[in-house]
């Protein structure tokens, strides 16, 4: 065979039938995930921990408001980490940055010292920025615009991120609650440094993705591109330093709770923000209004479903450690290990469920619907674990199997939801903005993210049963809203499904 006929082939074909440079991108978002649900899985406890036990000492309120605001963080900075790899370094070379920046980021941690705890936190969430919105981007670009292949190519990815995420906290939380809290962030850090050498191995495989960035079609353009970045700066500066300087004039003290409000009330500008934004730029046409109107109700459904879900490395973790028996067949375990169940429920239902949906055939049901079973499955994970908080009042540890069983329904959801949730949004769309919509959904993302932190920081003010019911109620509540409301959805989105 001729050389150049098998290098055709190879990089085609020669991963589970996909494009070489596949393999590629599932090791790095593997290795990513790895690391990042493996500080995950410590965060909370770490912060928690009292400080003769290796621990930072804060009390939850604090932790909870710092958690959500990294969690939120990551998700949030996936929009400017997507916009700077589009336009200047191509994505390419961003997630070599981000994975860069994840490193370092993992060892600050390791330090312990709590200027590195803060450093670490903020490379984490600028790293993973960069990376994780790019890599993705890089997996559809291996693939031609009439490849059939490319969603079996997202679905082998997805894999991907499971499998790093299932290692994770078995690995780092072991580490980190049974050795060292500290050592449990190098070990996540020395997986994204086993991920980046992979990555630049094999990038020989990744042909031309990710190389180019989008260069402005005009000199008009390129003028707008850099008054778009003097903004962002200009932006930068004033949200950062004007709290700063009031800080040093002795008007503000900068507390993780004023630093959580500021950055909720900056959530909810930018939400209302990018929607008013995007209506106003281009004119609509009424059938595309009415598009519109869908997708900022399938975004409240997802930050919602996210604010519960996300829980997983905060109150879940909280109630596992403190309220649970961790021990299988009387050996004990770490309960940073309950975060591996996620994982591994999506490895073994993910092909389930697609199953299922091509089974339903014309029956299988439409976005809305499929957003309302997310939700409603969310908030009935809930109504478990706060039917095993009525059995702790006492003070007695509950079964493992209770949290096993919210997993198992939160990870349902998560396959209703999650997989329809980017398609949808991005369908309902006008071609114009369809490449936003993936900011918008990494911002509900974010939303919920918050959300879900703000959640957490209350886990000692209420009992646990009522904060749980709490969260059953309104993701329930809103879940049946949305069932109610979806033949008039599917109205609104004249069509589209
Ligand atoms: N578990 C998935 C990931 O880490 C999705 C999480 C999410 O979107 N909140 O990529």
């Amino acid at each position: 065979m001729p050389k150049s006929d098998r290098i055709v082939t190879d990089t085609n074909a020669s991963f589970f039938g996909h494009p070489r440079g596949l393999a590629t991108l599932f090791f790095t978002e593997m290795w990513e995930r790895f690391s990042y649900y493996g500080m995950r899985a410590l965060l909370i406890l770490f912060m928690t921990a009292a400080v003769d036990k290796g621990g930072l000492g804060f009390d939850v309120g604090k932790a909870g408001v710092i958690y959500g605001l990294y969690t939120a963080g990551v998700y949030l900075m996936s929009l400017p980490g997507g916009w700077v790899a589009d336009r200047i370094f191509g994505q390419r070379r961003a997630v070599l940055y981000g994975g860069i920046l994840i490193a370092l980021g993992q060892f600050s941690l390791g330090v312990h010292a709590l200027p590195f705890f803060f450093l670490g936190l903020a490379l984490l969430v600028v790293g993973t920025g960069l990376l994780k919105p790019n890599v993705s981007t890089m997996v559809g670009q291996l693939y031609g615009a009439e490849d059939k292949r490319r969603d079996a190519g997202f679905s082998i990815f997805y894999m991907g991120i499971n499998l790093g995420a299932f290692f994770a906290p078995l690995a780092c939380g072991y580490v980190g609650q049974r050795v060292n809290w500290n050592l449990g962030f190098v070990l996540a850090g020395v997986g994204m440094t086993l991920g980046l050498v992979q990555y630049v191995v094999g990038g020989k495989h990744l042909g031309e993705a990710g190389l180019h960035p989008v260069r402005p079609e005009s000199p008009e353009a390129a003028r707008k591109q850099k008054r778009s970045m003097e903004i962002a700066a200009v932006a930068l500066v004033v949200v950062i330093g004007v709290p700063l300087l009031l800080s040093m004039a002795g008007m503000v003290e900068i507390t993780a709770k004023f630093v959580g409000n500021a950055v909720g009330v900056l959530l909810i500008a930018l939400t209302v923000g990018v929607f008013w934004w995007l209506l106003s730029s281009g004119e609509w046409t009424p059938v595309e209004r009415k598009r519109f109107m869908a997708t900022a109700v399938l975004f409240l459904a997802a930050a919602l479903f996210w604010s519960a879900y996300e829980q997983a490395g905060s109150t879940l973790t909280l109630f596992a450690d403190r309220s649970t028996d961790n021990r299988v067949l009387g050996h004990p375990y770490p309960s940073s290990w309950f975060q591996s169940l996620n994982s591994l429920f999506v490895i073994l239902l993910a092909p389930l469920f697609a199953w299922v949906w091509i089974r339903l055939g014309k029956r299988e049901p439409s976005s809305p619907a499929k957003f309302s079973l997310g939700l409603v499955l969310v908030g009935l994970g809930f109504v478990v674990v706060g039917i095993a908080a009525l059995r702790t009042a006492s003070g007695a540890l509950v079964s493992p199997a209770w949290l096993t069983a919210t997993y198992f329904l939160h990870t349902c959801g998560e396959l209703s939801l999650s997989p329809v949730g980017l398609s949808a949004m991005t369908k309902l769309a006008p071609a114009r903005v369809a490449s936003l919509m993936m900011g918008v959904w990494f911002l509900s993302d974010a939303v919920g993210n918050y959300m879900g932190g703000r959640v957490a920081s209350v886990y000692e003010s209420f009992s646990t049963p009522v904060l749980f019911a709490t969260v059953a109620c309104f993701t329930i509540g809103l879940g049946v809203v949305l069932m109610l409301l979806v033949k008039p959805m599917k109205r609104l989105m004249g069509g589209v499904n």
